[in-house]
């Protein structure tokens, strides 16, 4: 955090914690995608962007997940989701209003004494909520939302009448404006914004749409008096996505005005030099940024000016090719510490915050709309399975802030309303709307880009699709169409890059061609009901070394990270009452491998699938996907000595 860079945001909230329904149905139809740029009115298509996606994502509830580890997922955030009473998220907004609440306050980030109070409660919470909605039809979820809704108007009504709502004092936006110490009163608007904006996009929630177009109008009058300096001087301070709500209010609305808004809140020494193609990114707290760029991707999006979109490209390449580790994540210590390629030396046991994750697999998604280029779902699931998956405890629906990559270490977990962090927040959202990528579609095309035991309903098409499997147990999958007539139909599926050849059968008959790695295989054919696709994708070991030290490896097994696996932790040491600190490791021995045959001191064990061991070493080691592990600590850099052949 630029303002309190003494500390993590995480310590923070540690020093923190020591000193203290009336849904109407639309009269709009929404595509159900803040960034799906289309509305329909009386069955007519409104646009309000200058730039359209190529492919787009189908509505989500015409999404559903089968069985597997994202469901397994799902359903432990949508547990999580059930056990938080509708009066706790909303105590400290009614206090906040002089409105009376009796509910035991929720802690951690949403304690009544913390300054980013709101953010989860009623922003991440209403967004999952929205979400969850959408890929389940969970009506009782809904209708927490639409209860927690109806209440939030009701303390944005009894703040000032002008728009403002928080569970804090706009008094928060006075020292934001005097420059003096406050948290990020912007982040946590945009995060009750966005959670309003997706109860109205996804749950029909016109009140919703009200208030955040109210709250828009209180952010345009705090805003509008400023310089450019002094504006620029505020967004020093953490302020969340708020351009990107403010361009999706745009694409909802067709209200120019939003846009404006929105452009207020672009980072001039931030913007330059990545428009300019040079990465000044050392230095900088990572999740700040992330979202600065997503807005810059939506801007691109209803603006059409290009140099968003230069912006948001170059930043994608540089943060995935020069300060990603092999599970796809970014940020040791919340930052970039070092210069582009330099990761030997930072890995620690607060590597990989989660909601850089979270934010990275939003902004790709824009790229992957606009070109869809295999490159970036293979990027996508390399997060969704190493560093997505295996971050919620299945247990309850509880999330991990950092995902430690420093050997010997193991992961905890948040309390379920005593931490409520900002990777609460988004986990809360992620395991939600696991159903928005698997497919991506343009008019005469399906893309299918993530192997996952899932249905598609394509209505326009009068298609339905059924893909079952086992990924990534299973190394491939199988597809079988259900088409109201026959329908010419080109079906793409992701060849992913670390596809060690592969081939596909359609109707028992293996076909004479196949696609390179990190391409799209086209099957272009009328479908009907009863066509089979059987796609096999052979996974193999392979080495991640770290850019800067070849000596530092990582294995993987396809898109797997795996992780050698030792002790089991306590509880206590699982649940972050006890964080690891450096020196607490397992001692990790270093690897003897062979140089021209680096993975062969890896072999499978032979009983259990995607389960293998060390081979000639100085310990029995046993390797499994990092995803699998929760409650032992792990290895994913291995130190290892080559000898010759
Ligand atoms: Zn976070």
């Amino acid at each position: 955090m630029p303002s309190f860079s003494k500390f993590s945001r995480r310590d923070f909230m540690t020093s923190v914690a020591v000193a203290a329904g009336a849904s109407v149905v639309p009269n709009i139809l929404l595509a159900q995608d803040p960034v799906v740029d289309t509305t329909y009115k009386e069955g007519k298509p409104i646009t309000h962007e200058n730039v359209s996606w190529e492919v787009r994502p189908f509505p989500m509830k015409q999404v559903r997940l089968g069985k597997g580890p994202c469901t397994a997922a799902m359903e432990a955030n949508r547990k999580y989701l059930h056990s938080l009473p509708p009066d706790r998220v909303l105590h400290t907004f009614r206090v906040n209003a002089g409105l009376s609440s009796s509910a035991q306050p929720l802690s951690g980030w949403e304690a009544p004494d913390c300054e980013l109070r709101g953010h989860y409660a009623g922003g991440h919470y209403l967004s999952a909520v929205a979400l969850m909605y959408a890929s389940t039809g969970d009506e009782d979820l809904k209708k927490n939302g639409d209860l927690v809704v109806t209440e939030l108007a009701k303390c944005q009504k009894s703040l000032n009448g002008g728009g403002y709502l928080s569970a804090f004092p706009a008094e928060f936006f006075d020292r934001l404006r005097n420059r003096e110490r406050v948290w990020a009163p912007f982040y946590t608007i945009h995060k009750i914004m966005a959670g309003h904006l997706d109860m109205y996009l996804y749950t029909g929630n016109e009140q919703a749409l009200e208030t955040v177009e109210k709250m828009a109008g209180w952010v345009a009058g705090y805003t509008g008096p400023f310089s450019y300096d002094l504006m620029q001087r505020i967004l020093g301070t953490e302020y969340g996505g708020m351009g990107e709500t403010l361009a999706n209010l745009y694409a909802v609305t067709g209200k120019p005005y939003y846009t404006h808004v929105a452009e207020r809140f672009d980072k001039k020494w931030f913007f330059d030099p990545l428009a300019e193609h040079r990465d000044e990114l050392k230095g900088l707290h990572v999740n700040t940024h992330i979202p600065q760029v997503i807005a810059a991707a939506r801007l691109y999006e209803v603006t059409g000016d290009k140099r968003y979109r230069d912006i948001a490209e170059y930043f994608w390449d540089e943060v995935v090719s020069e300060r990603s580790y092999c599970t796809g994540g970014t940020s040791n210590h919340e930052s970039w510490n070092t210069d582009p390629g330099k990761l030997a030396h930072e890995l620690s046991t607060n590597t990989t915050e989660d909601c850089c994750a979270y934010n990275m697999m939003k902004l790709t998604r824009h790229l992957f709309g606009w070109n869809p280029d295999a490159r970036l779902m293979d990027y996508y699931e390399r997060l969704m399975f190493n560093h997505r998956l295996g971050t919620i405890n299945p247990e309850d629906g509880t999330m991990m802030y950092y995902l430690p990559l420093a050997s010997g270490y193991w992961k905890t977990f948040g309390k379920p309303f005593d931490s409520l962090w900002c990777c609460t927040g988004t986990g809360s959202e992620e395991y939600a709307k696991l159903t928005d990528t698997i497919y991506f579609h343009d008019d005469d095309s399906l893309y299918v880009n993530l192997y996952i035991d899932s249905s598609l309903e394509w209505p326009e098409k009068g298609l339905r699709l059924k893909q079952e499997t086992k990924f990534p147990e299973q190394q491939g999958t199988t597809i079988s169409v259900t088409a109201k007539n026959p329908t010419q139909l080109g079906i793409n599926l992701r060849v992913p890059y670390w596809a060690q050849g592969g081939s596909v059968k359609i109707n028992g008959t293996t076909l004479p061609a196949f696609s390179s790695p990190s391409s799209y295989l086209a099957l272009n054919r009328v479908w009907k009901t009863g066509d089979r696709i059987e796609l096999s994708l052979p996974m193999g070991l392979h080495i991640d070394p770290m850019p800067d030290d070849h000596s530092l490896q990582a294995v993987m097994y396809g898109p797997l990270v795996l992780a050698g696996k030792f002790d089991a932790v306590s509880k206590e040491m699982l649940y972050g009452d006890y964080e690891p600190k450096p020196g607490d490791q397992t001692k990790v021995p270093e690897i003897v491998a062979d140089a021209s045959r680096p993975t062969a001191w890896v072999e499978p064990e032979g009983k259990q699938p995607l389960t293998f061991r060390g081979d000639g070493q100085s310990q029995e080691l046993t390797l499994v996907p990092l995803y699998q592990i929760i409650d032992n600590r792990y290895a994913v850099y291995w130190k290892v000595n080559s000898k010759k052949a």
